[in-house]
């Protein structure tokens, strides 16, 4: 329980991370909250030789609207989404979603950027960005935007390349009226999920206009379950409808059997969570 030893950076701005991080080479890791990383460290499955602390950056802090779109500084604390006013109206579902992530010592530290960036098919986050269709801002020897639907290729693999540290997470509001809901299956607070569903809807005359779904820890990398959202548009969230809808998502999972249960029953389990997502966000969207 204890970490091997490691050399520790704390640069004061984006451009001094990036550089150490491309000197250091691939012994480096970049540091945000530490409740993931740390716990690696720990049990030694992970064992970087320098850790680059990104608290010392204020650039990389902050929630902030440009134009249509609402962009989250990498080191926002998952604390500090619940208490932004702006998430609040905006975009309700990160707020939600924050507030079931592990426990609030956890949330103090925790950042929204380490939660996206870390690849643990368990975080709350990536699921709920594919949903929303966010794209992460990412700083290395040039800058770039990833979309978060292209971000995870596997279980701690992303996109990110050595030396590139992600900056912010740029989210196109969802329009007023629209309905969301992140329903998360766990088997005792502060647990990760045995399986959780993100859904954000819009309705026009009492049907479904436009339906994005993501799906959390159930397969090696998060889910965005494109087909499933498609099979409701148009519809009025009939039970028959749903009941495709739910078949289409759980037809992607592919989860592992695990302590929080057979893989069959956690794919049951993510098309149960679909469902109450479906129901909670249509009662919350304005027709
Ligand atoms: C008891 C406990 C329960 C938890 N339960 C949950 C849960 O239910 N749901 C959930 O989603 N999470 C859970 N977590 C994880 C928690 O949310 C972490 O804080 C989060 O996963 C990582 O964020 P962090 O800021 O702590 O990142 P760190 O641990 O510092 O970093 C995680 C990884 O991301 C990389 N990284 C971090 N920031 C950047 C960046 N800006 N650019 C590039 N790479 C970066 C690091 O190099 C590292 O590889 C739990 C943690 C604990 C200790």
């Amino acid at each position: 329980m204890i970490p091997g030893s490691f050399a520790y950076h704390r640069p004061k701005s984006v451009s001094e991370a990036v550089a150490m991080l491309a000197d250091l080479g691939e012994d480096a890791r970049a540091l945000a909250g530490g409740h993931s990383l740390i716990p690696m460290m720990k049990l030694r499955l992970a064992t970087p030789a320098h850790l680059v602390d990104l608290a010392g950056i204020g650039d990389l802090k902050g929630i902030r609207a440009d134009g249509g779109d609402i962009v989250i500084g990498a080191m926002t604390t998952q604390h500090e989404a619940i208490g932004s006013d702006l998430l609040g109206s905006k975009i309700p579902l990160l707020r939600e979603t924050s507030l079931v992530i592990a426990d609030p010592q956890v949330r103090y530290a925790g950042t929204l950027g380490g939660n996206v960036a870390n690849g643990d098919p368990g975080n709350d986050m990536p699921a709920v960005m594919m949903c929303l269709n966010a794209t992460y801002e990412v700083a290395g020897k040039s800058g770039r935007r990833i979309p978060a639907r292209e971000f995870y290729q596997g279980a701690y693999f992303t996109a990110l390349e050595a030396g590139e540290i992600l900056t912010s997470i740029r989210i196109p509001a969802p329009p007023a009226g629209h309905g969301s809901a992140y329903e998360k299956l766990k088997r005792k607070v502060g647990d990760y999920a045995t399986a959780a569903a993100a859904v954000v809807l819009t309705m026009s005359g009492g049907r479904v206009a436009t339906c994005s779904i993501g799906l959390t820890n159930v397969a090696e990398t998060p889910l965005w379950a494109e087909e499933a959202g498609k099979i409701l548009v148009g519809s009025t969230l009939d039970a028959a409808t749903v009941k495709k809808a739910v078949a289409a998502a759980e037809a992607i999972t592919a989860p592992a059997t695990d302590a929080r249960g057979p893989a069959a029953y956690r794919t049951k389990m993510a098309g149960v969570m679909l469902a109450r997502a479906l129901a909670r966000a249509q009662a919350r969207a304005r027709a």
